[in-house]
């Protein structure tokens, strides 16, 4: 067999395996909107069945000969050809799919199943010991993985990797301390300003209908496109790229809180363009799927915040808010709308944390992961580790361990390595913003655009820049093409000060 057919047959095995993921989530999309209760039996049947099917595939040894018949020859010279990429990338999930032994993947998902609904009761009884045993074996199960992957310097490599392929633990570290080193300060400024917004305007009667035409608007002017796409109601949202054409995301209504559904839609949002945007022809392949999840976050954080928390967007959009909520609305006007959207608050919980809090939450947990994952954390010891850390960074007393380390469900999951890529997505967006404001001709200009309610050009350029190249770069290579710069945090605290410096009276 030469190269090229090999080579073909590996992409056509990609694409069979992508279009039986995408049936997958179709029915998982279907599970959290519309199945009705008593279908959840036969929903795990079909996922279970498919899972299997789909893992018999990706580890099938034909896989690894299609690979090593391609590797080394000519067609993958030319690192950046679309057939390295791809080679690259089959070769680092076959890799990592055949090097877990079946015993291990077995063992962790009977653990994480158990240790899921562990967590669920041990959080809302405020109840850690009970979580204890389970989380202990989580732990270790994720350090044999670690093992069996294979990893230089740190076990806690081998897990990052699977969610921020190339990112390292000694990069990331640098980037966060320099990120906690000057965010704690700015925080604790603000938090001694006299000057605090008024929450309450958002927390009026914000009839749900209206927020659901008022929040597709917004999407829709960002460039969602719904004829490639929906926008359904969920207990926990989330976008769902299924594939070409076809792209769901979901999102919470309250009828008393703004923000949680508005907020959250401009977020999937964000996913959702990335999705729409990747090169439909590559489907299946690594060429057609997303680079990584901090990269999939900055997309959402940046129109979630760096747009939709901006005084352009809302230049725009505030004026129709007040024409489609008049009764909540009334007399409030644009800059005591606009610092409430803004608020910066230390909380304790991560998930509702406003844009600069936030990534303190995450670096507590990447510092308490990286102590678990060596060793030098135990488990016994994390509820302390939590509250000591949280006081240093955030200055708040942890009142008890639902509202502190048992509030995330990730570790019930095993998804130890997961917490970076959400700072990571953070700091992604805004140097890919400003990158983007540089080429579009600065600040000035794309402010004119989004206070005109036009965001087609800053699309494009996500679009030229990241969507269309799929996986053929990792991340950092990627943000390097697109802004001339490795990640820094810089860009993001510039950021940070230049919006809340006025708004707080601060810097
Ligand atoms: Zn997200």
């Amino acid at each position: 067999m030469t190269a090229a057919d090999a080579y073909a047959e590996l992409v056509r095995r990609a694409k069979e395996l992508g279009v039986l993921n995408s049936c997958a989530a179709v029915l998982g999309w279907d599970q959290q909107t519309y199945m009705p209760t008593h279908g959840v039996g036969l929903r795990g049947d079909q996922l279970a069945f498919l899972a299997g099917l789909a893992h018999a595939k990706a580890t099938d040894p034909k896989v690894g000969e299609l690979l090593a018949a391609v590797e080394g020859s000519d067609l993958v010279a030319d690192p950046e050809s679309d057939a390295a990429a791809n080679v690259r990338e089959l070769r680092r999930g076959y890799d990592r799919s055949t090097k877990l032994p079946t015993a291990l993947v077995e063992e962790l998902a009977r653990v994480t199943t158990a240790a899921q609904q562990a967590w669920q009761q041990a959080k809302a009884a405020n109840d850690f010991p009970a979580f204890r045993p389970h989380l202990e074996k989580v732990v270790a199960l994720k350090r044999q993985e670690a093992q069996a992957v294979g990893y230089a310097d740190h076990p806690y490599n081998a897990l990052l990797d699977e969610y921020e392929p190339g990112a390292t633990v000694a990069e990331v570290r640098e980037v966060f301390a320099g990120l906690t080193r000057d965010l704690v300060p700015l925080i604790r400024a603000i938090g001694a300003s006299g000057k605090k917004p008024d929450r309450s305007v958002l927390e009026r009667d914000y009839p749900v209908e209206r927020q659901k035409v008022f929040a597709e608007a917004a999407a829709a002017a960002f460039g969602f496109d719904f004829a490639a796409g929906r926008l359904d109601t969920t207990a926990h949202p989330f976008c769902s790229g299924v594939g070409p054409g076809d792209c769901r995301i979901t999102t919470r209504y309250n009828p008393r809180f703004f923000s949680e559904a508005f907020f959250g839609v401009l977020h999937e949002t964000g996913h959702a363009l990335y999705e729409q945007n990747l090169p439909a022809e590559h489907f299946g392949t690594p060429l057609g799927a997303a680079c990584s999840l901090g990269i999939h976050e900055s997309q959402s954080r940046l129109w979630e915040n760096q747009v939709g928390r901006g005084r352009a967007f809302w230049g725009h959009f505030f004026p129709r808010l007040r024409q489609t909520f008049p009764t909540a609305l009334a007399g409030v006007e644009f800059d005591r709308f606009y610092f409430a959207v803004n608020e910066v608050r230390p909380s304790l919980i991560r998930v509702e944390a406003d844009e600069a809090t936030y990534n303190l939450h995450v670096a507590l947990r990447f510092e308490l992961e990286l102590g678990l994952v060596s060793g030098d954390l135990a488990v016994a010891d994390l509820p302390g580790a939590w509250n000591e850390r949280f006081k240093a960074l955030l200055g708040l007393d942890v009142p008890d361990d639902t509202r502190g380390c048992l509030q995330d469900i990730h570790w019930s999951f095993g998804g130890i390595g997961y917490f970076p890529t959400y700072t990571l997505g953070n700091l992604y967006a805004a140097q890919l913003m400003s990158a983007a404001r540089r080429a579009l001709g600065g600040t000035d200009a794309t402010d004119a655009d989004f206070s005109r309610g036009e965001f087609g050009r800053l699309k494009s350029w996500l679009t030229e820049n990241i969507h269309r190249h799929g996986q053929r770069f990792r991340a950092g290579e990627l943000c390097r093409r697109a802004t001339g710069e490795p990640l820094s945090a810089r860009p993001f605290v510039s950021y940070l000060n230049e919006k809340f410096g006025p708004l707080y009276g601060v810097c």
